[in-house]
């Protein structure tokens, strides 16, 4: 884990509503919530963002999506559906530097998005 703020966030140094944990992954509520549910599952290996993983990460980015099927499925989003984001650079709307994929629910979602 590196000094990202989510980095932090994993190691108990800035706080966070923490609700799920592995080994490898840890999940929390967004503190600037866009949906009634919305958590960050982000990976504890500092990866960047997604253009920045590595072929050696696949196993780890495949850990991530289970962890947020069970997320999703933990908070009850499995019937009404939900869905899952990875913003990437500038155009894409990432604004941390640690790769962290968005679950949002709990309301019907626009699509396209903005
Ligand atoms: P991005 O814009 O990089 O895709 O997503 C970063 C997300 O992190 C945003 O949705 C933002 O609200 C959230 N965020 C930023 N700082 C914090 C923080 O200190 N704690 C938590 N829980 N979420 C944060």
């Amino acid at each position: 884990m590196g000094e990202t703020l989510f980095g932090r966030i994993a190691r108990r140094e800035i706080a966070a509503d923490i609700v799920h944990e592995t080994e490898d992954v840890i999940a929390f509520r967004d503190i600037s919530p866009q949906a009634p549910e919305h958590i960050l599952i982000v990976p504890k290996k500092t990866i960047p963002r997604i253009a920045a993983a590595q072929d050696e990460d696949a196993l780890l980015l495949g850990k991530l999506l289970l962890a947020a099927r069970d997320v999703a499925a933990k908070e009850g989003l499995c019937e009404g559906g939900f869905r899952i984001v990875i913003n990437n650079g500038r155009d894409g709307g990432e604004t941390v530097p640690h790769l962290h994929v968005h679950l949002l629910g709990g309301r019907q979602l626009a699509w396209p998005p903005g």
